[in-house]
């Protein structure tokens, strides 16, 4: 790229970055590191906010599943001590109602007791159906794994065969005197009341909480989510990864993220309720949970993104008062002193304080213009009167004496006046220089100016040096009789000046004088009158110098009037 190209370019982008988009800059320069940390500390806020809602939801998740494990405890306590009252009593008869009366009333979460036989057959109950009806437990599972195993357990998500009802069993071997005698005590566990526990998980935006079996199925949930117990959790690709969680770990309860099926990111609280394979999940939506921090954020880079807005218009408000105004007023000063108005002021008060010293600077420059300027009117009015001037014979000379006769022909054609022009021509000058010197010469010329000055301002002529010893004189409003009179002025008063000149013929300087008038209109141009006034003198030389010729006429003094050539 040449060189001028990069100037032009450099140029252009300074023309581009002027002092308000340099202000704008500044500002930004200003604002910007404190948005960026304003946005930094939002985010973080954000995060930290997430956090402190998971954990929150991580310990109510803790309370509440100590609470179910409360339950199952308090179930499991049950089931034992029945089993024991029911073994120690000797008849069947007696050893139910014994049991029967020992179900405390105080325990909501226990919907019925009942004991079913080795085979499987209900043979007691707090509620009397079941025995009536005949039902037997045999197949479930969890009757199989109580009686094999001689320990608490407890059932999956089922249907109760009396009511039909969704339930949850947990059962208890109560050891016979023989293997034959061997029963299992079994509790319907009261799912609502495990509902109810789980109420403060409730109510909460962007939250689900649920207590599941093993399988995945919903126990309990709080009541604004109460559609969801006896149905598969969702999402239950989350089961694994907890149980991974677990099994990695050695606690049963714990926290991960999980992306959901319908893509939001969950942060996922769980906790296991020991020796029941129920799991209480909480998942909560961080989208949801973080919205009312989300909120805040947006305000947040709202009222930043106003703060900065407000921050670049005042710099531009403020740019465009304190430095634009001034410096366009400047401007408007400094234009007016080009056009010479030096009197071109700001008003103090509309100034800021650092211009005023500049303002200052402009005045004074001013004043100094002003001066210079004064000076160089008067020296050129001087050069204009010296160039106008023939500084030997102080006369006009020869391009003013041109100019004035433009001037006097254009006048005399408009007012139809007469014009005379008189060319002088001093004789024999050239042996006066040669006899006197040219010095002397020169003072003879000079005289001679002096003499024709003295004539013009007598009859309001203009004189001037045409060039050489030669002089003209120009005679508006003067016809050729008054001409001629005036011709003869002239002729006499060089005469009069009794200039010595031994190498003439009349021992004096003397001046041949051709005479020319006209009224412009008639001829063309003021040169005609020029080459009229030119042949006269040329006459006059003829007619043997000291003599004044009228053009077309010859007219001696002293003698009688003869006609030229
Ligand atoms: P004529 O009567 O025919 O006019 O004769 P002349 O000698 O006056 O005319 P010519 O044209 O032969 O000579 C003019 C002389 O005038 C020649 C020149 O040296 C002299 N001259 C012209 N200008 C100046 C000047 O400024 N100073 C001096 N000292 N002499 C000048
Ligand atoms: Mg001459
Ligand atoms: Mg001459």
């Amino acid at each position: 790229m040449s060189r001028i190209r990069i100037n032009r370019n450099k140029a252009k982008f300074r023309g581009l970055f002027g002092i308000r988009a340099r202000l704008v800059l500044l500002a930004l320069i200003l604002v910007g590191p404190l948005m960026a940390e304003r946005i930094r500390a939002l985010d973080a806020t954000r995060a930290e906010q997430i956090t402190l809602a998971a954990r929150d939801f991580s310990s109510v998740v803790q309370h509440s599943a100590e609470a179910q494990q409360e339950v199952f405890g308090s179930v499991e306590a049950v089931l034992k001590s029945s089993a024991y009252i029911y073994t120690s009593a000797a008849q069947v008869n007696r050893s139910c109602a014994i049991m029967r009366a020992s179900l405390r009333g105080d325990m909501p979460w226990i919907r019925s007791l009942t004991v079913a036989g080795k085979d499987g057959t209900a043979q007691c109950s707090t509620w009397p159906d079941v025995v009536e009806q005949g039902l037997n437990f045999g197949d479930r599972p969890y009757f199989k794994k109580a009686l094999a195993s001689g320990e608490f357990v407890v059932s999956n998500y089922l249907f109760s065969r009396l009511t039909n009802q969704p339930s949850v069993m947990a059962a208890y071997l109560a050891p016979g005197m023989t293997r034959d005698d061997d029963a299992v005590i079994i509790a319907a566990v009261n799912l609502g009341w495990m509902s109810k526990i789980m109420s403060k998980l409730g109510g909460k935006p962007g939250v689900t909480a649920v207590l599941v079996d093993n399988a995945g199925t919903v126990l309990a949930a709080p009541s604004d989510q109460a559609s969801m117990i006896g149905r598969p959790m969702g999402n239950l690709a989350l089961l694994p990864a907890i149980a991974a969680y677990t099994l990695n770990s050695d606690r049963q309860a714990g926290s991960l993220s999980f992306a959901a099926d319908d893509g939001t990111q969950r942060a996922v609280s769980f906790a296991g309720i020991p020796g029941t394979g129920a799991q209480l999940i909480v998942s909560i939506d961080e989208a949801r949970v973080s919205a009312i921090a989300d909120y805040e954020i947006r305000t947040a880079y709202l009222q930043l993104g106003f703060v900065c807005l407000f921050v670049l218009l005042g710099a531009l408000v403020v740019a465009e008062r304190l430095i634009i105004k001034p410096i366009e007023m400047m401007e408007t000063m400094a234009q007016r002193f080009g056009r010479g108005d030096w009197s071109a002021r700001v008003a103090r008060n509309r100034l800021p304080a650092e211009f005023i010293p500049l303002a200052r600077a402009f005045y004074g420059m001013a004043a100094q213009l002003r001066g210079r300027e004064r000076e160089l009117r008067a020296s050129n009015e001087q050069l204009t009167v010296l160039a106008s001037i023939d500084m030997l014979s102080g006369l006009a000379n020869r391009r003013s004496f041109q100019s004035r006769l433009d001037f006097e022909w254009l006048k005399a054609q408009q007012s139809g006046d007469d014009l005379a022009l008189l060319m002088i021509d001093v004789d024999h000058f050239k042996l006066f220089n040669d006899t006197y010197g040219h010095p002397e010469g020169d003072a003879c010329l000079a005289r001679v100016g002096e003499a024709l000055a003295g004539l013009a301002h007598h009859t309001s002529g203009f004189a001037g040096r045409y060039g050489g010893e030669e002089f003209c004189l120009l005679l508006p409003n003067t016809d050729v009789a008054r001409a001629m009179q005036i011709g003869e002025m002239v002729r006499a008063a060089i005469w009069s000046l009794s200039v010595p000149h031994t190498t003439s013929a009349y021992q004096q300087v003397t001046v041949s004088v051709g005479v020319a008038a006209a009224t412009p209109i008639e001829l063309e141009q003021p040169k005609d009158l020029i080459e009229a006034a030119d042949a006269s003198l040329y006459a006059a030389k003829r007619r043997g110098r000291n003599t004044v010729v009228e053009h077309g006429f010859v007219r001696t003094f002293g003698t009688s009037a003869s006609l030229v050539g």
